[in-house]
């Protein structure tokens, strides 16, 4: 199974709600869906949106890394030498981790096809069934109170609060969020990098002495303020996870030398695709530190790779947060992976198990 060609298209999907951080309010998932093609007649999929102020990565960027950098060097490759191509596609270029993402994502797809396995048996196996939280954009009070509580009415257990706005009414946000639905889910905070260490310090242990019980803080400071994340780390209680400030394997072994967080999120789109994420799981694993696996406001074919590294890996990615797929108006990709509120599952189908994806619209001169 040789590789021979790599083609594009758009996916746009609107939300049910816009999806509002500290970062960014964003109205509908635009993804670049990559197709890698092969002279057996199968065909990967992978796909990757912008986050420009997340990654950098934008359509445009994405789609002129994969057609000039990575393209040229994996077309010709064979598929059963996974590890080498996915050596070639993360040192074709510096950066552009979704570019990356959305190549490795079709080549594990077509990997999984040649072997007839679905991906998550051929990266260890494991019980394919998992159970998701869903986001709480930021809000005024009474909306994330109402948003909390018709979440825990659809059955999501744990619920990821979106704050890091101001941080006198992030404490009224959680404080209510957390009286409306004490007992009946876990809430996890994620500042987005909202806060500074001291105002984060500040909330936590104002949050902590109300006895508001957090899961867990995610990125309260600035990516690159790992002093910061320590600071924090070593001053509250509740669990600190880094986002933003881990990427790759590179950024993990310095967070781990610093003791800078107390668990990581693992998402594909930072870490250049599934050959990483499997890197950071296992350094993690070593270490005895809990990681996350999350996605970014993305269709279903690159949240539902994600899905199988963490059913391969569910020994040490205890915690899901891939809430893309539910957070749409409807899904248009038919796959090897259900989605169906908080409970995700894969049947037996080979690879990502991609039969037809919906509504895929030719790269256009202003995405390119
Ligand atoms: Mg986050």
């Amino acid at each position: 199974m040789k590789i021979t060609d790599i083609r594009f298209g758009m996916l746009r999907v609107p939300l049910k709600t816009p999806f509002k951080t500290a970062l960014r309010t964003v109205e509908q998932v635009e993804d670049v869906v990559v197709m890698v093609h092969t002279d057996s007649g199968h065909i990967g999929y992978g796909s990757a949106p912008a986050t420009a102020v997340i990654t950098g990565d934008t359509h445009g960027s994405i789609i002129e890394a994969v057609r000039h950098y990575i393209a040229p060097r994996v077309i010709g490759q064979d598929i059963a030498n996974l590890n080498r191509i996915t050596g070639l596609v993360q040192s074709a270029m510096e950066k552009n981790t979704s570019a990356k993402a959305a190549v490795e994502i079709a080549l594990y797809d077509l990997w999984g096809q040649l072997y007839g396995a679905p991906l998550y048996k051929l990266l260890g196996g494991g019980e394919p069934v998992i159970t998701t939280d869903i986001t709480i954009s930021v809000d005024h009070i009474d909306k994330m109170v109402s948003d909390s509580l018709s979440a825990v009415e659809r059955g999501f257990e744990s619920l990821k609060i979106k704050v890091g706005k101001d941080i006198g009414v992030d404490i009224e946000r959680t404080k209510a969020i957390h009286a409306a639905v004490e007992g009946r889910a876990l809430l996890r905070l994620d500042a987005n990098q909202g806060w500074t260490a001291k105002q984060a310090v500040y909330a936590l242990h104002a949050l902590e002495d109300a006895g508001v019980k957090l899961e867990l803080v995610e990125q309260p400071v600035k990516a690159h303020d790992l002093a910061g994340m320590r600071y924090v780390t070593e001053r509250v209680h509740t669990p600190v996870m880094a986002d933003e400030s881990v990427f790759g394997p590179r950024e993990l072994v310095e967070l781990i030398r610093m003791r800078a967080a107390d668990i990581v999120n693992i998402k594909l789109m930072k870490t250049g695709g599934i050959s990483n994420a499997v890197k950071i799981a296992d350094i993690c694993a070593l270490y005895g530190i809990d990681c996350m696996i999350g996605c970014m406001l993305e269709s279903s074919i690159g949240v539902a790779a994600a899905v199988h590294l963490a059913v391969a890996r569910a020994d040490v990615i205890s915690k899901v947060d891939l809430d893309g797929p539910s957070l749409c108006s409807h899904d248009p990709v038919d796959s090897g992976v259900i989605f169906n509120e908080s409970e995700i599952s894969i049947t037996d189908a080979p690879g990502l198990g991609i039969r037809a994806i919906d509504g895929i619209t030719p790269v256009t001169s202003l995405a390119a």
